[in-house]
């Protein structure tokens, strides 16, 4: 960002006031806005959405769900994923990309699931990010998920659209992650990834953000109609 534009962010601070008193307004328009922001990945069980979640890195949830939808009829409990030669289990996700390195973490996790899990996908964060291949990232999606939030989930939408909206003015994941936490409601913090995801998509581009449209204008002080 160039002086020029870190000068109109810094001048549109000013005009939004506090990011404490923008988050309920925030939170509440994004709700109106996004009813159906929920995950866009599909799966049945704890396992399914492990595998999910670990599938969607650096490809997108259209293809990860096409490859679900025949890999998850075959591939049922942790069992199966091991039973199966690890040139099959790459075969069968190749569409979705790194595909060695997915297979051979798939493969270490279901390893751990079933030696040290009973087969069941833990719940705690800390557990969580034992397993291979599994960041804090796919870790508080997992978790959320299945109704136990414990952190906010950080990608790429989340991260841009945090900053737009001068809640944050961090880089690292995780350090933007700990300004939400500060800021969002904990009741919030399951839902507001997915608003902010959903946001990001429909209005909030990386490339051209349609400010004209969106219900945040007056809330954001990156806003170029303001
Ligand atoms: S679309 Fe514009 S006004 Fe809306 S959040 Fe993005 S930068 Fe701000």
């Amino acid at each position: 960002m160039g002086a020029v534009a870190r000068s109109y962010v810094r001048e549109g601070r000013r005009r939004v006031g506090s990011k404490r008193a923008r988050i309920r307004p925030i939170v509440e328009r994004l709700v109106a806005e996004h009813p159906d922001a929920v995950i866009a990945l599909r799966f049945r069980s704890e396992v399914d959405l492990l595998v999910s979640v670990m599938l969607s890195a650096q490809t997108t949830d259209v293809t990860v769900n096409r490859v679900t939808e025949r890999l998850f009829q075959k591939y049922r409990r942790p069992e199966d994923y091991l039973a199966v030669p690890l040139e099959e289990l790459e075969h069968d996700i190749m569409p979705t990309g790194t595909y060695r390195q997915k297979a051979k973490n798939i493969r270490g996790t279901m390893r751990m699931l079933v030696e040290e899990h009973g087969g069941h996908v833990p719940i705690r964060i800390e557990e969580l990010v034992r397993l291979p291949g599994v960041g804090r990232k796919t870790a508080n999606v997992v978790a959320a998920e299945r109704g136990a939030t414990q952190g906010i989930v950080v990608d790429t939408h989340v991260r841009r659209l945090s900053q737009r909206l001068g809640l944050t003015r961090e880089e690292d994941p995780a350090k933007i992650e700990h300004d939400l936490q500060r800021l969002v409601p904990k009741a919030d913090w399951g839902r507001f990834p997915h608003l902010l995801i959903w946001h990001g998509r429909r209005v909030c581009n990386a490339r051209s953000p349609r400010c004209e449209d969106c219900v945040l204008a007056d809330l954001c002080p990156s806003s170029r109609i303001a």
